[in-house]
């Protein structure tokens, strides 16, 4: 059995994302670069999917290239830049980075 690369559950014989993260992705692709940070969360949370495989999925960063979440706050945050006229662009490792090093403080 192969287990979901997002939430870790089991996603069947193949698959390497179960249904309710697929159900997710989806979601992401539709509602990326179109909503605010707050309406995306409304946005997955109307998909039906539990509140904690939503957190769990945003989390997962299965490519080692930043996780759903610093993708998505990577791309927001360059859109913004570039509102308010700034070059430039925030990298998802960028986001994961500053996330990084405000946690290790916390501790
Ligand atoms: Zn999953």
């Amino acid at each position: 059995m192969a287990l979901c690369v997002y939430c870790g559950v089991r996603s069947g014989l193949f698959a390497k994302v179960c249904g309710d993260c697929k159900k997710l992705l989806a979601k992401v692709d539709e509602l990326r670069g179109n909503v605010g940070y707050g309406e995306f969360l409304d946005g997955l949370a109307a998909t039906g999917v539990p509140k904690e495989k939503i957190i769990l999925f945003l989390k997962a960063d299965p490519e080692g290239k930043g996780s759903v979440r610093d993708q998505v706050t990577a791309e927001m945050t360059s859109e913004l830049m570039q509102v308010m006229g700034l070059k430039g662009k925030q990298s998802a490792e960028n986001v994961k980075d500053i996330r990084q090093s405000i946690e290790k403080e916390k501790k």
